[in-house]
């Protein structure tokens, strides 16, 4: 692999770019590896990159039924923020900030990760007192939080809906570390990386069957022959509970919704943050992409479902919540708009645990805030992979959580998964 540094682009500029080698290999797959990781998503890429890099386990496949990034991966509005508050979450996201913020010297490969500020609007005292806990309890364990009152906002934001809003904004609680980075660019990044640490990236390669003896994984069937591993990771996000019971491991607490994406035209800089409000039912977050479009989400589509689509009622309460906030974008085109599946859980957080078949690790339950916690997920998989024992951060992120009364519920939402945004 050639690395990127100014030498390397010096020297390519002036050779007509021939000196650049693939960015990872394609190999075929092998019959026997140490770790198989399913999904090739940023949670499995991630999980293998730091197998490779943390615990020197190399002989390592990520099975991808398509292409790498083709999932949520590259679907995702690109979010990337640490402000959790209940235990074990809190610190888990603010690690994965953490690595967020050197992820392009680690992985050598620009990620764009661009720290311009995640400001959650508040419309009401209530939702004002909710915020300076949560933001408390941030800067208690050393997180930057802070709250911006509505002059501080104005000035920061002029062009927001302030005058006649359908629910008045009084302010934001604001992470000023937080923001977006280039969502393909974290895939290939880490793709990259780990194909040059020994990991075998296997695209086109579909799980379509397992095969279980004596309590554990003997094989698994794809799509490009029967491979064996000693461990397999699973880390497939909305398809989650279709492996489960291709494992014949029965029903998870798992619900796989659809959640859409829109970018409109590119226009001239308008917002130099991500801003997100959720007020009277209505789910809304916006940025503006390095090419100019603004990108933009809001709740599910309310209904179960595996199809990478979304449908057309969505599309109009996304515009309609847009317009609530940020009138001036009425007359902008709409470009594009897509779906990926969602694995919403009972309580709204994720697991990283063992499973009932001795060699089977579990990475899911991502809702849809999975895209922020890529690396801290492949983090603390792979030591789980590579260690047995779950890390202190993600010891309660299991299937039995729900029997021992330990729900991590950070919204609040109770157990109705459509709910845990
Ligand atoms: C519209 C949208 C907006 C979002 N916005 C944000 C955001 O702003 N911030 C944030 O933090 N998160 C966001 N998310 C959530 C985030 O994208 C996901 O939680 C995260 O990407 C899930 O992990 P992943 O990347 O590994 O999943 P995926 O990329 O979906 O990876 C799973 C992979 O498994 C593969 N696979 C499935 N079945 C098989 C099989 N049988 N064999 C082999 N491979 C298989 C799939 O093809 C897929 O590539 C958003 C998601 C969407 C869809």
């Amino acid at each position: 692999m050639t690395r990127f540094n100014a030498w390397n682009v010096i020297k390519n500029g002036l050779n007509g770019q021939s000196g650049w080698s693939r960015q990872w290999r394609d190999p075929e797959p092998k019959s026997n590896y140490d770790v198989i990781i399913v999904g090739g998503g940023l949670h499995g890429l991630a999980t293998a990159f730091y197998l490779a890099k943390n615990h020197n386990i190399k002989n390592v496949a990520v099975l991808e039924k398509g292409w790498i990034g083709g999932g949520n991966a590259g679907r995702n509005t690109t979010i990337v923020r640490s402000n959790y508050m209940m235990p074990g979450n809190h610190e888990f996201y603010e690690h994965s900030l953490k690595l967020w913020e050197n992820l392009s010297h680690e992985l050598n490969y620009n990620v764009m990760f661009s720290q311009r500020a995640h400001v959650s609007l508040f419309h009401s005292p209530g939702a004002r007192d909710s915020a300076a806990r949560r933001y408390n309890v941030m800067r208690l364990h050393g997180t930057d939080a802070e709250l911006w009152d509505l002059k501080t906002l104005k000035k920061k934001i002029p062009h927001l809906n302030y005058d006649d809003s359908r629910f008045p904004i009084l302010g934001a609680a604001v992470q000023r570390r937080a923001g977006n980075a280039r969502h393909d660019a974290v895939a290939w990044g880490y793709a990259r990386a780990a194909d040059s640490l020994g990991v075998d990236i296997l695209q086109n390669c579909e799980v379509t069957g397992i095969t279980r003896k004596n309590g554990s994984i003997e094989s698994i069937q794809t799509s490009r022959g029967t491979i064996k591993g000693k461990k397999v990771g699973f880390a497939v996000a909305g398809n989650t509970s279709v492996l489960w019971q291709m494992a014949e491991l029965g029903n998870l607490p798992i619900e796989s919704h659809k959640l859409q994406a829109f970018v409109t035209e590119s226009i001239k800089p308008l917002l130099d943050q991500v801003v997100v409000y959720g007020v009277g039912g209505a789910h809304f977050y916006i940025s503006q992409s390095d090419k100019g479009s603004m990108v933009f989400g809001g709740d599910l589509d309310w209904y179960k479902s595996y199809a990478q689509r979304g449908n057309l009622p969505i599309v109009q309460d996304s515009a309609e919540a847009a317009m609530a906030i940020l009138p001036c974008l009425g007359r902008i085109r709409l470009l594009r708009h897509w779906a990926g599946v969602m694995d919403m859980t009972m309580d709204g957080s994720f697991f990283i645990c063992k499973t009932p078949i001795s060699n089977l690790y579990l990475n899911a339950g991502w809702n849809y805030g999975g895209f922020k916690a890529s690396p801290a997920s492949g983090w603390y998989f792979a030591d789980l992979i590579a260690n047995e024992n779950p890390h202190n951060y993600v010891h309660n992120h299991n299937l039995e959580r729900f029997e021992k009364g330990i729900n991590i519920d950070e919204r609040g939402a109770g157990p109705d998964p459509k709910l845990h945004g």
